[in-house]
C-alpha cells in the first residue's frame, strides 16, 4: 500500500530494516549514542541551526512536539498570539488554553493567507510576548509565509514559535533569518521515520531559562537534561529512534532538504496535471501550496468515499478533508517512498476512476 496522507508515509526498505535492529535497553551506552547522533543530524538538516540551536528528542506524536514547544516555551507571565488559518493553528490555541497560558488568536478562515497587517496592528496594540503559527498548514495545503511575519516579531522582540511538523525535511526553515525560538516537529513526516518520536529544535538561550511548563511530560528543558549527554527521563521509543537515524541518513545520502522539496514538487506537480485532465480543481493555486501536500474539489457527484475506495483498492491511501471541508476536498501528500512506477500507477489509477464517471 502507497500512503499518500500526509503522515504517517510508506517506509523505504533501509528505514524498515533499521526497525529489525537488535533489542536495545534505554539506559545502555548504546542508546545515548544513537540519541546524540540523533540530535546532531536533526540540527544539521538545516545547517544554519546548527550553531544556535539544540534538539530535543521526545516519544510522542506531531502534536506532543507542538504541544511540549508551546508547554514549555509559552509563558505564564505573558501572553501568546497563536495565527491560525486551519486546523493546526486552531489546535494550538486549544493547547494554550488547556494549560492555562494567556493567549489570544488571530484566525483567518481556512485556506486564507496570514492577515500581515492585522498581526502589524495586534503586535502594536496587545502585550503580545510570543507568536505561534504554524508553517506548512496541512489541514488546505497552504505554506505560511513566515518571512514578513518573523519580521514583525523579531521588529518588537516577539519570541516567534513554530509548527513544522509537516515542512521540517521538506521545505525552507530560515533559522537564520527568522530566528525562531522553537521548531516542533515530528519523525513521520517529510523526514520519513516511523510515528512516535517528535522534536522541538530549541534556541539555546530559551534553553537557558527556566520552564513555563504546565506538565511533567511535556517539560523540554527535563529532557534536555538529560539528553546532553544522550539520556531522557522517560521511556523513549527505541525503534523509533533506530529508524529516524536511518531516514536521516537516507535524507542526507538523496541531496537533504532541498532535493527532497524538488522531489515532492515533481510529484505533486504530475499528481495536479492528472487531475486537471480529469477535470478536477485545486483548492488553492499551486504557488501557494508547500510541496508535499494539495488539497483538491472532489469532482461533481463523487463522494470521497467513493474516490478512496477506488483507490484504495488500487493501493493507494488519500486523505480526506477536515471539517466543514470534509463535504467537499481529498487531499493527496506525496512524501515517502514512492517509486516513479508507483507515481504512473497512480495517474493510470485516476485516470481511469475519473474517466469512468460518477457513481455515488
Ligand atoms: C500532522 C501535523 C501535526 C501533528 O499531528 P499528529 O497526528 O499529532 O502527528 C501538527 N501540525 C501539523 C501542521 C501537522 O501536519
Amino acid at each position: 500500500m502507497i500512503l499518500l496522507n500526509p503522515g504517517p508515509v510508506t517506509l523505504s526498505p533501509a528505514v524498515r530494516q533499521a526497525l529489525q535492529g537488535d533489542d536495545l535497553c534505554h539506559r545502555e551506552p548504546e542508546f545515548a549514542a544513537l540519541t546524540l547522533r540523533i540530535c546532531q543530524k536533526l540540527q544539521h538538516v538545516y545547517p544554519e541551526a546548527a550553531a544556535n540551536y539544540q534538539a530535543v528528542l521526545l516519544t510522542a506524536s506531531g502534536s506532543g512536539g507542538v504541544e511540549a514547544m508551546l508547554s514549555t516555551f509559552a509563558p505564564v507571565n505573558g501572553c501568546t498570539l497563536v495565527l491560525s488559518n486551519g486546523v493546526y493553528g486552531e489546535r494550538m490555541l486549544a493547547m494554550l488554553q488547556a494549560q492555562g497560558k494567556p493567549c489570544l488568536a488571530l484566525s483567518q478562515r481556512w485556506g486564507e493567507a496570514i492577515d500581515l497587517s492585522a498581526l502589524a496592528i495586534e503586535l502594536a496594540r496587545q502585550q503580545i510576548s510570543h507568536v505561534a503559527v504554524v508553517h506548512h498548514e496541512t489541514t488546505t495545503g497552504r505554506l505560511n509565509e513566515l518571512d514578513a511575519v518573523a519580521a514583525l516579531c523579531r521588529e518588537k522582540g516577539v519570541a516567534l514559535l513554530i509548527d513544522a511538523v509537516s515542512s521540517f525535511g521538506g521545505e525552507w526553515l530560515d533559522f537564520a533569518g527568522w530566528q525562531p525560538l522553537a521548531v516542533a516537529a515530528t519523525a513521520n513526516k517529510c523526514l520519513h521515520g516511523i510515528p512516535g518520536v517528535a522534536f522541538v529544535l530549541a534556541r539555546q538561550d530559551a534553553l537557558a531559562q527556566p520552564s513555563h511548563a504546565t506538565s511533567l511530560y511535556l517539560d523540554l528543558l527535563r529532557y534536555y537534561r538529560d539528553q546532553r549527554q544522550g539520556w531522557s527521563p522517560f521511556t523513549q521509543a527505541v525503534q523509533g529512534f533506530m529508524a529516524l537515524d536511518a531516514a536521516l541518513d537516507e535524507l542526507q545520502m538523496a541531496g537533504g532538504w532541498l532535493a527532497r522539496r524538488q522531489q515532492y514538487r515533481q510529484r505533486s506537480a504530475a499528481v495536479a496535471e492528472t487531475l486537471a485532465q480529469g477535470g478536477v480543481s485545486p483548492l488553492l493555486a499551486a504557488e501557494l501550496c508547500s510541496s508535499m501536500l494539495r488539497t483538491y474539489h472532489l469532482p461533481p457527484g463523487m463522494s470521497y468515499a467513493y474516490l478512496h475506495d477506488q483507490l484504495k483498492a488500487a493501493g493507494f491511501v488519500i486523505y480526506a478533508g477536515q471539517g466543514s471541508l470534509a463535504a467537499e476536498v481529498f487531499r493527496i501528500a506525496t512524501m515517502g517512498e514512492i517509486t516513479a512506477a508507483d507515481l504512473q500507477a497512480l495517474q493510470q489509477a485516476l485516470r481511469q476512476i475519473l474517466a469512468a464517471g460518477v457513481c455515488a
